[in-house]
């Protein structure tokens, strides 16, 4: 083992020479029994040179104890001054090695009695084994001490002249060998040391550096529950001054300190460290969260420790819990409103009525705002939320221990009451809230006019759950919102039969449809100024195999519900086409649309389909649209509208007077005509009033470019009162005739009302 630079690294040279110069007692002891032993020949001998060299050795071995010792090994620091050092106490150890080698020599040489020899070569030879120990960190030491030791020995045997001290000589020689090997050894066994215990301080410095920069907090614990590792996090948590002061601590202690520091509470702190200790101790994972008191959450993690060890880390998790709140709130409260919603809402009133007593009673209200989708549609979605948030605010107030309110959705809302003494109770109950939230409220300047519609229900505990309370309410609002809305209705055995038999009229409606059952038939349309029929309007009729007859007012409602009107609207748009095409051609056909109908883009291609399949040119189609389906979604809707009068169709607003009828936006609509509903007739005959508001609104309608029909013409005076003073363009009702059918109108093509004077009588159809 050679050492340079290159072969071993510096830090293990730098180790062996450091050894040179450490523990170097017993150089002036060794030096005393040279010395002593040179005296003992001089005395036996009276050999001057054996005075000359006690001297010669005492000062050597000295001198040599005193150069090495004035050296602290510390400052043999790299491998310069490892060379330098090296350098030097070569040159000492030789010239010590030369004394005791040259006393070797002459002792045995002319020391010429048996005393001598033995004085020399045990001397020597003692000295000889010292040297594998005391030099081993310098092979070039080692090589020349046991040369300059053993060589002369040997060369002063052999020069004894005869063969038995000539053979002791040879032998001898080995030595050097072996000693040379001994140091080798020697040093082998320091390298592994020297490298073993670098790999270990590196491994240290990076567990340490690990430990420390971690954003985990981590402790590690004995057997016996005390700790021997803690990190950098730990101590700045628990604001000690190093990680010494925590050693040796138990998990109880570190914890008491945080609460004597006003950092945790001892609740938190008592059940975190039983849970934690013992799942240390069962060797099992275990999770514990611990806020402390200045609104950070930390998670401890205990782990199942190596060794027995414990091990037990902790990380701020503030953020995640805050997360986890945020979303847990937002997914049981409703954000316009702060109330709880539909599904928290049905968690808490499951728990409620599943909670004691369950022989009380419990009260559940649906309450809906009456026609809130129009103030949403007209004033904009921002004023209807104000709206929404001006009732929940007044609903909160009666929120309680034993009232729960939710918003369920849209403009509905829950009120659940989870204790009543009676029917009377929830009467008073409901009188009080509906008190409270009728009136104006001003919503971003718009006074608004609060009107809603409840249905509520009223259940022992233990007989319903909440979905059933649920659909209950539902048909006692159902029935309020039918009988004129602004109301509420308790619920009554028999509104669950009507809804039964109205989901039974559902699957009716169905069949017939794919029975294709429904016929259609054709209302005259009449011209005011011939008195002639100039088209006709198609109505759908159901003939229900039990019931009769079923009015569109009522199952168009049920198939819009459904989701199936447009396959209606398909068959009455295909037949009133076909029909149409056939009859003479100043008859157009008008056919009625559903919202829903606009709600899908393939409405204009289906229309065009029909229009080519019939033959019917498109000038003579007129479809009729309601408010409904213009404000659903005004922006489509009027692309829809735009791209069906490029076909060559016309547009008529169907019903007008019965919805929001603003004029306001009829003019930014793409609108050919407007039906004026049968209900402003009521009274025209005998109101002042009503027939200035009539015919101010045909005026209206004539100045923005559109022809007016008016609808439910139904008597003579009526009629009269129309022609004379209002002037529509148009005019339909029973007057002319119910709906007839298809071949029925064609008979009627070339019939002209005449108007006879006489109101009284009846109108004539007479032949052109
Ligand atoms: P609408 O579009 O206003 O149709 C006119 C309704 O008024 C028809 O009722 C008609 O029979 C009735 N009527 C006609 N003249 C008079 C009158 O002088 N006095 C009174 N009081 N009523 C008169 P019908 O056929 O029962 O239809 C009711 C509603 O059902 C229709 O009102 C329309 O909105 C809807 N409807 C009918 N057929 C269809 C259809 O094929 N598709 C769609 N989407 N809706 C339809
Ligand atoms: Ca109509
Ligand atoms: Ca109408």
């Amino acid at each position: 083992m050679k050492t340079s630079k290159s072969d071993i690294s510096e830090a293990v040279y730098v180790g062996y020479i450091r050894s040179l110069f450490q523990d170097v007692g017993v150089l002036p002891l060794g030096a005393a029994c040279f010395a002593l032993v040179s005296l003992l020949l001089y005395h036996k001998t009276g050999g001057l040179v054996y005075l000359i060299f006690a001297g010669l050795l005492l000062f050597a071995g000295t001198f040599r104890y005193y150069l090495i010792n004035r050296i602290d090994p510390q400052q043999i620091s790299d491998y310069e001054s490892a060379l330098y050092w090296e350098r030097r106490y070569v040159l000492w150890g030789t010239l010590h090695g030369l004394v005791v080698g040259s006393f070797g020599l002459v002792a045995m040489v002319w020391g010429d009695n048996s005393f001598s020899e033995l004085a020399a070569l045990s001397l020597v030879l003692g000295g000889t084994i010292t040297v594998a120990g005391r030099n081993y960190g310098s092979r070039k030491m080692v090589t020349i001490l046991t040369l300059a030791l053993v060589a002369p020995l040997a060369l002063g045997l052999m020069l004894k002249g005869d063969i038995y001290h000539f053979a002791l000589g040879l032998f001898i020689v080995p030595f050097i060998f072996i000693i040379m090997k001994m140091a080798d050894l020697v040093r082998t066994v320091l390298f592994t040391a020297i490298s073993e215990e670098k790999r270990s301080a590196s491994l240290a410095r990076r567990f340490n550096r690990a430990l420390n920069t971690m954003p985990h907090g981590l402790l590690m614990f004995s057997p016996e529950g005390r700790i021997v590792v803690a990190n950098a996090q730990v101590v700045e948590l628990m604001s000690f001054r190093s990680t010494k002061q925590m050693l040796g601590r138990s998990l109880k202690a570190l914890l008491s300190r945080g609460v004597a520091a006003g950092l945790m509470e001892r609740k938190d702190v008592q059940f975190a460290e039983q849970q934690l200790t013992r799942a240390m101790r069962e060797g099992r994972d275990r999770k514990v969260l611990l806020r402390l008191t200045d609104g950070r959450h930390l998670e401890f993690s205990a782990r199942e420790g190596r060794d027995e060890l414990g091990v037990l880390t902790f990380e701020e998790v503030t953020s995640r819990i805050e997360a986890e709140e945020r979303v847990r709130y937002m997914a049981r409260y409703d954000s316009l409103t702060g109330l709880p919603n539909r599904a928290y809402f049905n968690e808490i009133v499951t728990e409620f009525m599943e909670s004691s007593d369950p022989a009380r009673l419990c009260g559940l209200a649906v309450l809906d705002l009456d026609d809130f989708k129009s103030i949403n549609d007209t004033l904009g979605h921002p004023v209807g939320d104000g709206l929404i948030y001006a009732v929940a605010d007044r609903l909160s107030s009666f929120a309680g221990d034993d009232v729960k309110v939710s918003r369920f959705g849209g403009d509905e809302f829950m009120i659940f009451f989870n204790r009543l003494e009676g029917e009377d109770d929830l009467v008073l109950r409901l009188d009080a809230i509906f008190e409270k939230l009728r009136g104006d409220v001003d919503v971003a300047g718009h006074q608004l006019r609060v009107q809603l519609s409840a249905g509520a229900v009223l259940v022992r505990a233990d007989s319903d759950d909440v979905g059933a309370m649920i659909v209950k309410a539902d048909l006692a609002l159902y029935t309020a919102k039918e009988q004129g809305k602004n109301n509420w209705r308790l619920f009554e055995t028999q509104m669950d039969a009507a809804f039964r038999s109205r989901q039974t009229l559902k699957a009716d409606l169905r069949s017939a449809i794919e029975a294709q059952s429904l016929r259609v038939v054709f209302q005259p349309i009449i011209d005011v100024r011939t008195m002639q029929i100039s088209g006709c309007e198609a109505l759908c009729r159901w003939d229900h195999p039990e019931l009769g007859p079923i009015s569109p007012a009522e199952f168009i409602p049920l198939a819009e519900e459904m989701g199936i009107v447009s396959e209606i609207s398909t068959m009455v748009l295909n037949v009133a086409c076909r029909e149409c095409a056939r009859w003479p051609e100043h008859l157009r056909v008008s056919v009625n649309l559903s919202a829903r109908d606009f709600h899908c883009s393939s409405v204009v291609d289906k229309v065009q389909q029909i229009l080519s399949k019939s033959g019917l040119a498109a000038d003579r189609l007129e479809l009729e649209v309601t408010e409904t389906a213009l404000l659903d979604d005004k922006a489509t809707t009027r692309v829809y509208l735009e791209e069906l009068k490029k076909l060559g169709v016309t547009i008529a607003l169907d019903d007008f007077g019965t919805g929001y009828s603003s004029l306001s936006y009829l003019h930014t609509l793409p609108l050919d005509k407007i039906k004026i509903d049968g209900s402003f007739l009521v009274d025209v005959t005998r109101n002042e009033r009503s027939l200035r508001l009539l015919t101010g609104v045909v005026d209206l309608s004539r100045n923005l470019g559109l022809s007016v029909t008016v609808e439910g013409v139904e008597t003579f005076s009526q009629l009269k009162i129309l022609t004379k003073k209002v002037h529509p363009d148009l005019v339909q009702g029973f007057l002319f005739g119910s709906a007839l059918t298809a071949s029925g109108i064609e008979t009627m093509s070339d019939k002209s009302w005449t108007f006879g004077g006489n109101t009284r009588t009846a109108l004539n159809p007479a032949s052109a």
